[in-house]
């Protein structure tokens, strides 16, 4: 069992009347959110309910039509400036089902490529940082190895480390262990408890109920563009509120 930490006071996320529309297809229809320093968050529900496209509004990935988001102070409208797309892009990291690491470049470069180019950190500090990333995720021995020479597992714990090398206040990750053979999603999901432990600020979309029974402080279940129930993981799967959340979790639980 996990041990559970205490989330801060602060809140660092501030999501008020979001909607999001491609086209004329309105994806999300007035989601409102509070995420306090140190909490995690998981998302769950039916695929289409707009569980990826509110991870990717929150760092700024995908623009909203209404509503306004606020990260660490930063805040984000319809109208946002690329000024204050990018501050908040710099504070909340983002990991994907597909890893997305360049396979022309070692593991050590994939992560000090961005402190290097876009914080401007100096290459043996970013060095420095990413070997003790490395170690976090524990894959120090393959810093000069490159992608294609690990496995998925491996893969995705190089993704996390180089996200983290960017120091975020955040962490949104979005169906990270989805592509992965069964043996190797525990390995990532391992690291991810860690980051919780360490009192990271995580937001997940997973369908790996049980971490998110035992990882995250809050569960909300999303449908069709709006959240129709949270609380504690535990409360949500004995006791769902809703008919929607019911049948839902019959299928994933
Ligand atoms: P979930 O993560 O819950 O599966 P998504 O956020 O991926 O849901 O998708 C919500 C809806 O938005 C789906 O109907 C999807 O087809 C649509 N959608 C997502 N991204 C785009 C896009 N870039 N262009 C058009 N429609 C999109």
């Amino acid at each position: 069992m996990a041990t559970k930490h205490k989330p801060g006071k602060e809140t660092v996320i501030a999501l008020d009347n979001i909607h999001k529309c491609f086209g004329s297809v309105e994806v999300l229809r007035g989601v409102s959110l509070e995420v306090k320093a140190g909490e995690v968050v998981s998302i769950i529900g039916p695929s289409g309910s707009g569980k990826t496209t509110l991870l990717r509004t929150i760092n700024g990935i995908e623009t909203i039509n209404q509503g306004t988001i606020n990260v660490k102070g930063i805040t984000l409208t319809s109208d946002a400036s690329s000024q204050a797309l990018n501050e908040i892009h710099s504070k909340v990291g983002m990991v994907f089902q597909s890893y997305n690491l360049f396979p022309h470049l070692t593991i050590l470069r994939n992560i000090t490529l961005a402190p290097i180019h876009v914080n401007r950190v100096n290459k043996k500090d970013a060095e420095a940082e990413a070997l003790r990333l490395l170690e976090v995720v524990g894959l120090r021995e393959k810093a000069n190895n490159y992608p294609s020479q690990l496995s998925g597992g491996q893969q995705q714990r190089v993704a996390i480390a180089r996200a983290l090398a960017m120091h975020p206040d955040i962490m949104l990750f979005d169906e990270v262990t989805s592509a992965l053979d069964p043996e190797l999603v525990g390995e990532v999901l391992l690291v991810m408890r860690k980051l919780a432990e360490g009192g990271m600020t995580m937001i997940l979309v997973t369908h790996e109920m049980k971490f998110a029974e035992e990882v995250a402080d809050r569960v909300i279940v999303m449908d069709k563009g709006v959240i129709v129930e949270q609380g504690p993981a535990k409360e949500v799967f004995a006791h769902p509120k809703t008919e929607r959340t019911a049948k839902f979790l019959r299928r994933a639980l």
